[in-house]
C-alpha cells in the first residue's frame, strides 16, 4: 500500500499528539499550545469578549473541554455555523482520592473504572499517573498538570498456573479487587500514602503539604508507533477519540479566513455519558455560540436563523472489520482501515445520521477526492452512541456521526490506518470551506 508523504507526516503528528496528551486536561493544554502557536487567542468565561474581524479564539472550560472558533467573512446568520466536535477523554482507570495502600508490603492504588475500558489489555502495561493536581498557594488554590513520565504502576497477570482456563474462558478481572495496582514496597498504608504524595510533590518541586487534591489517570508509557508490512497502520492508546480531536485542530487552523465561522468544540466526559458541566449534555458550547453572537451584534432571530443554516459534524472512531470474527458485523456495512472515513447510521438515534445529513457529508468526500464507508451495528447488539445526538438535540443543529475505522476500541493499545487520517483532515476541511 502506497503512503504518501503528506499521509505519513500527519500519523506522525497525531501521534506526537497523542504522546502529549496522556490525559483528557493535558489534551485540552496540548490543543491550546497549538492554537495559540497558530494565532488563536485565549478568552476566559468569566471576562468581557470583545471580537475583531475575523478573529481566532479559544475558550476552555474547567481544563477538560475546549472551543476554538474563527469568524467567518460571511454574516453568521446568513452563513451559520460550520462545527466539528468530538470528545477528550478515553476510558480507563483513575485514581480514588485517598488511592495508596499497603498489602502485605506491597504499595498499592485504588482505582475506578472511568467509562467501559477493555480490561484485561490495561495487564502487564508500563503504566504511569497523568491528570491535575490542586494545590494551596500564598494567592489560593492552584491547579498545575502533572505527569509522572516513567513506568510507575503494574497491573501483573496471574499466573496461568493459577489460572488454568484464562485462555478458553478470557481474562475476567473483579473491578474491585482484580484492579488495583502495585506501584512500590510500603510498610504499612501511612507509608504508601507518603510515597505518592512526595512523588507527586517532588515532580510538581512543591511541599507535599501543598497538595490539595488530584484528578489522576492510568496511562500508557508506551509511545505511538507505526506498523505493517507498509507501516500503513498506528497503534496508540486514546486513538477514540484523540484521533478526531487532532483531525478537527488540523483543519479548524489550515483555514484562516473561512466564509461560514467555524467551531471545533472538543469535550470531556463522552466517555460516562457527556452530563456534566464540560461534558456535551451540559451549556458549553451553547454558552460559547450565544456569546458569539451576542458580540457580533446578531439579534435572536438572527441566532436562530444562523442554527437553521448550520451543519455539525460529530466525529468520533467507527469499528473496522476485524477478519477473525466475521460474524459480528453487519453484512454490507464492513468497513475497512485505510479506506475512508465512515458514516454511522442508527435508527434509535444512538448516532444523529439521517439520509440528508450523510449525503451532505458524502458530498463534502466527494469534493475533496477522498473515499467515504458506511457502518451500521448489528441489530441484535447493543449499539454505542456519541455527543452526536446530544448536541443536534441541544443546538437543533443538522447533524451527522461520522469517524474513522479503527480496531480494538476502547483497548489501551488501539490500532488505526494512516491514510484514514489525512482523509478525515481533508473532509473537515471541506466543511470549514463551506
Ligand atoms: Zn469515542
Amino acid at each position: 500500500m502506497q503512503v504518501s508523504i503528506e499521509a505519513r507526516q500527519q500519523a506522525q503528528a497525531l501521534l506526537d499528539f497523542i504522546d502529549h496528551s496522556p490525559s483528557p486536561w493535558h489534551a485540552v493544554d496540548t490543543v491550546a499550545n497549538q492554537l495559540k502557536a497558530h494565532g488563536f487567542t485565549p478568552l476566559h468565561e468569566s471576562e468581557s469578549w470583545q471580537f475583531q474581524a475575523s478573529g481566532k479564539y479559544f475558550v476552555i472550560r474547567d481544563g477538560g473541554s475546549i472551543i476554538a472558533f474563527t469568524l467567518g467573512q460571511q454574516a453568521i446568520a446568513d452563513s451559520g455555523f460550520r462545527i466539528v466536535g468530538a470528545h477528550t477523554d478515553s476510558p480507563g482507570l483513575r485514581l480514588k482520592p485517598q488511592a495508596a495502600y499497603s498489602t502485605e508490603g506491597a504499595a498499592q492504588l485504588g482505582v475506578e473504572v472511568y467509562g467501559g475500558p477493555i480490561l484485561a489489555t490495561f495487564t502487564d502495561r508500563d503504566l504511569s499517573l497523568a491528570g491535575r493536581v490542586v494545590i494551596r498557594t500564598a494567592e489560593g488554590l492552584d491547579t498545575r498538570l502533572v505527569r509522572l513520565d516513567q513506568p510507575l504502576a503494574r497491573l501483573p497477570n496471574l499466573a496461568i498456573h493459577m489460572n488454568r482456563e484464562v485462555n478458553e474462558k478470557g481474562l475476567a478481572l473483579n473491578k474491585q479487587t482484580g484492579l488495583p495496582l502495585i506501584f512500590g514496597h510500603a510498610a504499612n498504608t501511612a507509608a504508601a500514602k507518603q510515597l505518592l504524595t512526595e512523588t507527586l510533590a517532588g515532580k510538581l518541586a512543591i511541599p507535599a503539604e501543598a497538595i490539595a487534591g488530584w484528578d489522576l489517570a492510568l496511562y500508557d508509557t508506551q509511545r505511538g508507533s507505526f506498523w505493517g508490512i507498509d507501516q500503513e497502520f498506528i497503534a496508540n492508546s486514546q486513538l477514540d477519540n484523540l484521533a478526531s480531536c487532532h483531525a478537527a485542530l488540523e483543519a479548524l487552523i489550515s483555514n484562516e479566513t473561512p466564509q461560514s465561522t467555524t467551531i471545533c468544540a472538543l469535550f470531556d466526559h463522552e466517555e460516562v455519558g457527556s452530563e456534566s458541566a464540560t461534558g456535551a449534555g451540559g451549556s458549553f458550547l451553547l454558552d460559547v455560540i450565544n456569546r458569539i453572537c451576542l458580540c457580533s451584534g446578531l439579534t435572536q432571530e438572527d441566532q436562530l436563523r444562523s442554527f437553521a443554516n448550520s451543519f455539525f459534524i460529530s466525529a468520533d472512531m467507527a469499528h473496522a472489520f476485524h477478519p477473525n470474527h466475521a460474524g459480528s458485523y453487519e453484512p454490507c456495512h464492513h468497513v475497512h482501515i485505510n479506506q475512508g472515513p465512515v458514516i454511522k447510521t442508527n435508527a434509535n438515534q444512538r448516532y444523529s445520521t439521517n439520509a440528508v445529513t450523510a449525503a451532505r457529508f458524502i458530498q463534502l468526500c466527494e469534493q475533496a477526492q477522498v473515499p467515504h464507508q458506511q457502518y451500521a451495528h448489528r441489530t441484535d447488539l447493543g449499539c454505542g452512541s456519541t455527543i452526536g445526538p446530544i448536541m443536534a438535540a441541544q443546538l437543533g443543529i443538522a447533524t451527522v456521526d461520522v469517524g474513522n475505522p479503527m480496531w480494538a476500541m476502547h483497548s489501551i493499545r488501539e490500532s488505526a490506518g494512516v491514510l484514514d487520517h489525512r482523509y478525515m483532515i481533508a473532509t473537515l476541511q471541506q466543511h470549514y470551506a463551506s
